[in-house]
């Protein structure tokens, strides 16, 4: 059998603004706005709980995380935040005048961290694939490379999960950050190696660019998720969508721009500033 003939299950989920998800294996995510559109939209044979009539279902999505799953996440999470926090008076938040301060030479400096945030990149990433299960359904779990050290992972089948699970999805990657950057603060308390300031830098510079929601990254769609609308990015500007929610993305916009001025000042800058003085003393 052909593998493009092999019949998909077809899976609906209504928003809270009223609209229809729709979405099989391998597809993107549509939007209808009622189950009658699909007749628009497709001659399949459909039965009343839109599953394919007459043939097997070969082609599934994998279904949203156990509760425990969630809660053990929101749990780490919150623990590993709440001691950061805690350190975070005691030591400050490092700059990016710290990034290239490890200790060793400069050349070593650039290595380590670049090996560092390679790798912390690649477990974010890697946790967002376990939490959208994207195991045994996507090629190599969906993950592609972009950039140097920018990695994205498809995880569209979320939306027709509840919001606990989408939202651990979308935090997991985050979350990772969070928890190393703990364990490294405590560390830090007892060793004050300046390499761990250097890595804890880093972890401030990934968490805080994920805060950039004017940008596609992890907190943009996590808003998305609460909002409970895929296409908000497309619809906010239009003069029938919903007003609140329309002004809730326009803030949340200006936040994100914000939080970009931060990462220039307080890390991008410092670190050429760094890179500059390393060099004129090499
Ligand atoms: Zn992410």
């Amino acid at each position: 059998m052909n593998q493009d003939k092999k019949l998909k299950k077809l899976y609906f989920k209504k928003l809270s603004n009223g609209k229809n998800i729709l979405m099989s294996y391998g597809s993107n995510l549509l939007l209808v706005d009622n189950y009658e559109d699909l007749s628009n939209i497709s001659d399949l044979p459909l039965d009343d709980s839109f599953f394919l009539k007459d043939g097997e279902i070969e082609k599934i999505l994998p279904d949203e995380n156990s509760n425990f799953k969630n809660i053990l996440l929101f749990l780490l999470t919150f623990i590993s935040l709440s001691i950061t926090l805690v350190f975070t008076f005691i030591f400050k938040i490092p700059t990016g005048r710290y990034i290239l301060n490890t200790g060793f030479n400069i050349y070593l400096s650039i290595i380590i961290t670049l090996t560092f945030s390679f790798i912390v990149a690649l477990i974010h990433e890697f946790m967002h694939i376990i939490y959208a299960k994207n195991f045994g359904y996507l090629k190599n779990g969906g993950i592609k490379f972009k950039n140097i050290g920018v990695f994205t992972v498809e995880i569209d089948h979320i939306w027709l999960w509840n919001k606990k699970s989408r939202i651990s999805t979308l935090m997991a990657g985050i979350s990772f950050e969070l928890i190393l950057m703990s364990l490294m603060y405590i560390f830090y308390f007892f060793n004050n190696y300046t390499i761990i300031m250097s890595f804890i830098s880093i972890l401030w510079f990934k968490i805080i660019w994920q805060f950039q929601l004017h940008k596609k990254y992890d907190v943009h769609l996590i808003a998305m998720m609460i909002i409970d609308d895929p296409f908000i990015e497309q619809d906010y500007k239009n003069l029938d969508y919903n007003k609140k929610n329309a002004k809730v993305w326009i803030l949340l916009k200006i936040l994100g721009f914000f939080v970009q001025i931060i990462l220039i000042v307080f890390w991008a800058v410092p670190l050429l500033f760094s890179i500059y003085n390393l060099f004129k003393g090499v």
